[in-house]
């Protein structure tokens, strides 16, 4: 949906032009060795703490009323609820569009009878690379149940389309939600880590390995102070069926998340996740990447030197003790790394959830954040204003993505002001 994917050919890492690779295949030997490549459209946004892209700033607290909504927005949800199969618009009213990816659309819908919200799925199945995406969805939200990952409630197939109505997060996204909030300290982080953790080690527990974990796919449950996050976005996931060993083989993630046991092709492990709750925790702490290039094959490369550093603002006031946590998901041999269980038992984790550094990092991480936002809109719109060829839909996201930094500048200096 939306989503011009297309295949790669198995390069080496060295120099593919890999965004995000959609494909769920467990390893299951040599005789069916086959490699499926598919890039994710939106570059940008992949990997990146980047603007928030629902359609309302969740992190206000305040979900839009959509009997006051602008004429253009009614008119876009007018438009996504003549995609909805007539059982789906039964049973849901669709109040708004909440988010979209690349074969997805996600929208808010009220219970008709009950009132309730949930939030409702689209997923294109029209094209193979989409039908791929649902089922790994559908295989690992059907079996899962636990706090900290979003719950499926129920599931409409059409010819073309399935609707996947699920519980509703009205918190956001992680990254909008700490800009918003004005302060963020280690012991802030660790409450948020504990959290992904837990869910991450009840997927491993069930030989699920999510392969997409980053910060746009962990959600706040709700925009109290007192939210839990939730772990969504089950399109890459992987579910161990019975008799597999555990290794899988297919290359896929997103470019700053991947391991680097992905890049260099080996059969690897659920520890593929830890490595991205590696990279989650430095961008938590510092609001910066640890591996970051615009070039692809120099990106790759540092990641297979495991190669980032702690200079710059705020690390010279983040402990040693949450470093080192972040080194050991950072390693860059798996065998070494920790696992969720380990990583839960982590003296950073422990003791930041009993008593910790109160230090605000919330100034430099949020500067960092939108610094790397600004930074991004100005080389897209670079880009896009040297293309002699350029899309409506390509302009429009710039607009949107522009937009959305304004308004994150403004609360970001009405923060600092008030
Ligand atoms: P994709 O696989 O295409 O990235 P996601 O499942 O990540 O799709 O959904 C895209 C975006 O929609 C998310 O980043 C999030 O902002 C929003 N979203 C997804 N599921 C929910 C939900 N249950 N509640 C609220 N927002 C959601
Ligand atoms: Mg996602």
């Amino acid at each position: 949906m939306g989503c011009g994917t297309s295949k790669v050919l198995p390069e080496p890492p060295t120099d593919v032009q890999l965004d995000l690779v959609k494909k769920v295949e467990p390893y299951i030997g040599h005789q069916n060795d086959v490699y499926k490549h598919f890039i994710k459209e939106d570059a940008v946004k992949a990997g990146s703490p980047s603007p928030p892209r629902h359609t309302y700033p969740y992190s206000s607290g305040h979900p839009p009323n959509y009997a006051e909504q602008p004429e253009p927005r009614k008119n876009k949800v007018a438009k996504y609820r003549a995609k909805f199969d007539p059982r789906v618009t039964a049973k849901y009213d669709i109040k708004a569009l909440i988010g979209r990816g690349s074969f997805s659309r996600v929208v808010r819908v009220e219970h008709k009878a009950t009132k309730q919200p949930f939030a409702i799925k689209m997923i294109e199945t029209k094209y193979r690379e989409g039908r791929e995406v649902c089922e790994s969805e559908l295989c690992v939200l059907r079996r899962v149940r636990h706090t900290n990952i979003i719950q499926l409630i129920e599931v409409f197939e059409t010819q073309e389309r399935v609707y996947m109505v699920m519980e509703l997060a009205t918190g956001g996204e992680l990254f909008d939600r700490i800009i918003a909030k004005g302060s963020f300290t280690e012991r802030d982080a660790t409450r948020v880590l504990q959290m992904v953790l837990d869910g991450v080690k009840y997927l491993h527990t069930l030989g699920i390995t999510h392969r997409d974990l980053k910060p746009e796919n962990l959600l706040y449950y709700h925009p109290g102070t007192d939210s839990k996050i939730m772990i969504t976005d089950f399109g890459l996931a992987s579910a161990r069926k019975k008799g597999d060993d555990c290794l899988m083989k297919t290359t896929c993630g997103t470019p700053e998340y991947i391991a680097p046991e992905i890049l260099v092709r080996k059969p690897y492990t659920n520890s593929v996740d830890m490595w991205a709750l590696g990279v989650i925790s430095y961008i938590l702490l510092s609001g910066t990447m640890p591996f970051e290039d615009d070039n692809r094959t120099r990106l790759y490369r540092q990641i297979l030197k495991g190669k980032y550093s702690y200079s710059g603002e705020p690390w010279p006031s983040v402990s040693n003790l949450a470093k080192d946590f972040i080194d050991r998901l950072l390693t860059v041999d798996p065998g070494d790394r920790m696992t969720a269980l380990q990583a839960l038992k982590h003296p950073w984790v422990v003791s930041m959830a009993a008593s910790s550094s109160m230090k605000n990092l919330h100034r430099s991480i949020s500067q960092n954040l939108l610094k790397r936002a600004s930074s991004r809109c100005q080389s897209t719109k670079s880009a896009q204003s040297t293309r002699s060829s350029r899309s409506t839909k390509s302009t429009k996201s710039r607009r949107v993505r522009e937009r959305e930094l304004r308004e994150l500048n403004l609360r970001y200096q009405q923060q600092c002001n008030g």
